[in-house]
This record gives C-alpha cells, sequence and structure tokens, in this order.
C-alpha cells in the first residue's frame, strides 16, 4: 500500500461519509460511514461504569450475498474498463485527472446478475442492537470508538467505527473536579471549634465517618484521600468535603446562656472574627 493512497483513504474519512480506498489486490474498495451517538449518564454510573444498550438501523451486509451483491453471492469479477480500481485516468488540459470509471460508477467490479436482496448494493438496512460498555471514571465529553461497529461498507469494503459521546449529568451532591469529588457540608458552630466526627454518603453509598479538626473555619476543604472518582488506571481520586455553618434561628434559655458567658470571654470587643 502506497503513501499516497493512505493518504486518500484518511482524507476521505469523517462522520457521514463512506470512503473509498484501495483494497491489498488493488480493487476499488469502499468504508462503510462512521456512526455516530450519545449517552446519558449519572455521575454514579460513571463512579462504577455501565453498559447502555442502544438500538438503532443502519447498513450492514447483506447474508444472502454475503456482501458481493452478486445473484449467486460470489466476488464479482473485475470491471475491465477500469480493471476494477473505480478509477479512470481523463486528461483535462495539461493534468491528468481521476474520474470513477462510468461502467461501473466507482464500484470496482462488473456484476452481470444482481442479487434480489440488496440489488446490487451488497448492504440492507436492518435494526441493530448493540451493548455500550462505559468504563468506570468516564469524563463528560469522552467519546468512546468502537471499530468496526459503524456501517457496512458496499462492495464488501471495511465497516465504518461507532462513536458514542457521553455526557455524564451533573449531581446534586458532588462536583467533580476531575478525579476529585468535592461536597458541602454545613456543621454547627460548637463541631467546628471543638473538633468532633460526622457521619458522610460518599458517591457509591458507603457511610464514612469523618472527623473534624477543632478550630476547623467556614470556606477550609477537608481531603479525604480515595473517596473521589476511579482513575482509569486503578486508583482513586479524592473527595472533598467545603465547610459550611449553620446558625440556630432559636436558641434555649441554656443555650442563650452558655453563648452569653462565651461572649464574654472574648479578648477584645473587636470580637472573634
Ligand atoms: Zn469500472
Ligand atoms: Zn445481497
Amino acid at each position: 500500500m502506497g503513501g499516497m493512497e493512505d493518504i486518500l483513504r484518511e482524507a476521505m474519512r469523517g462522520f457521514g461519509f463512506g470512503g473509498t480506498g484501495f483494497g491489498e489486490n488493488g480493487h476499488a474498495q469502499h468504508r462503510g460511514r462512521d456512526l455516530l451517538d450519545e449517552i446519558v449518564i449519572d455521575l454514579k454510573d460513571a463512579f462504577f461504569g455501565t453498559t447502555h444498550t442502544i438500538k438503532f438501523t443502519s447498513a450492514v451486509k447483506c447474508d444472502k450475498c454475503d456482501g458481493n451483491g452478486t445473484s449467486d453471492g460470489k466476488p464479482a469479477p473485475a470491471c475491465p474498463t477500469c480493471g476494477g480500481t473505480g478509477f479512470v485516468h481523463a486528461r483535462q488540459g495539461f493534468f491528468a485527472v481521476e474520474t470513477p470509471c462510468p461502467d461501473c460508477n466507482g464500484l470496482g467490479k462488473k456484476i452481470d446478475k444482481k442479487c434480489s436482496a440488496c440489488d446490487g448494493t451488497g448492504t440492507v438496512n436492518k435494526q441493530r442492537t448493540l451493548d455500550v460498555k462505559i468504563p468506570a471514571g468516564v469524563m463528560d465529553g469522552a467519546r468512546l470508538r468502537m471499530a468496526g461497529m459503524g456501517e457496512a461498507a458496499p462492495n464488501g469494503g471495511t465497516p465504518g467505527d461507532f462513536y458514542v459521546d457521553i455526557h455524564v449529568r451533573p449531581d446534586k451532591r458532588f462536583e467533580r473536579i476531575g478525579n476529585d469529588l468535592l461536597m458541602h457540608m454545613d456543621l454547627d458552630f460548637a463541631t467546628l471549634a471543638l473538633g468532633g466526627e460526622i457521619e458522610i454518603e460518599t458517591i457509591d453509598d458507603k457511610k464514612l465517618s469523618v472527623k473534624i479538626p477543632s478550630g476547623t473555619q467556614v470556606g477550609e476543604k477537608l481531603r479525604v484521600r480515595g473517596h473521589g472518582m476511579p482513575t482509569g488506571r486503578g486508583g482513586f481520586g479524592d473527595l472533598y468535603i467545603e465547610i459550611g455553618i449553620t446558625i440556630p434561628k432559636k436558641l434555649t434559655e441554656k443555650q442563650k446562656k452558655a453563648l452569653n458567658e462565651f461572649s464574654d470571654t472574648k479578648p477584645s470587643k473587636k470580637g472573634w472574627f
């Protein structure tokens, strides 16, 4: 296979387009169209990985003729006009140009008796189902490629690829930052000032107890190692808990007294903060 042919084939690829290249035997070889779909998943699905089944209709290889387009199902002989390349050379002024062969319409084959099921195209439209395996830790906007799962090519060529764009829905509790997760947690003044232990629920629904150091400030982010998203390399990102505060709207007399006593111990009249 020559370098020019590779370049030509690459240039003809792209979404929505089949391409024409040259097979090993030098015959014209078409490539099936690439297909593109999208799947929306939850963050938890992205954590565990999941499988989605999609249904669609696309061109598949004709069973009756095995993709050859012939009534007997055998490969058709090469077109004598173009010698099987699907192109003929013509002169335009000083330039030699290649145009699709008028005898075989660029197919490179001469089909005398067409297959009745596919009318000689070698492909038929069929309802298909595809199981899309979405890996754990998949990022929003990731594009998965399933080689050879696109449309079948006419003329028994290479099938296209199937691409799936993954969209991960924003989660109510966790914000994703790369492989890390960020959650918000409001705590009362006493717990922040004195320190303590709180229980949180992780993305995989596990209860986890987290130590709050004494003197924790509002806006501080506490890191819980290894409870973020899978990295795809066997590890996990971290979970960050952003600390907020809850201020009670009503206090009991006992609480008021305790807070007043606390307030009286202030080192200056300017306050603590
Ligand atoms: Zn031809
Ligand atoms: Zn057929």
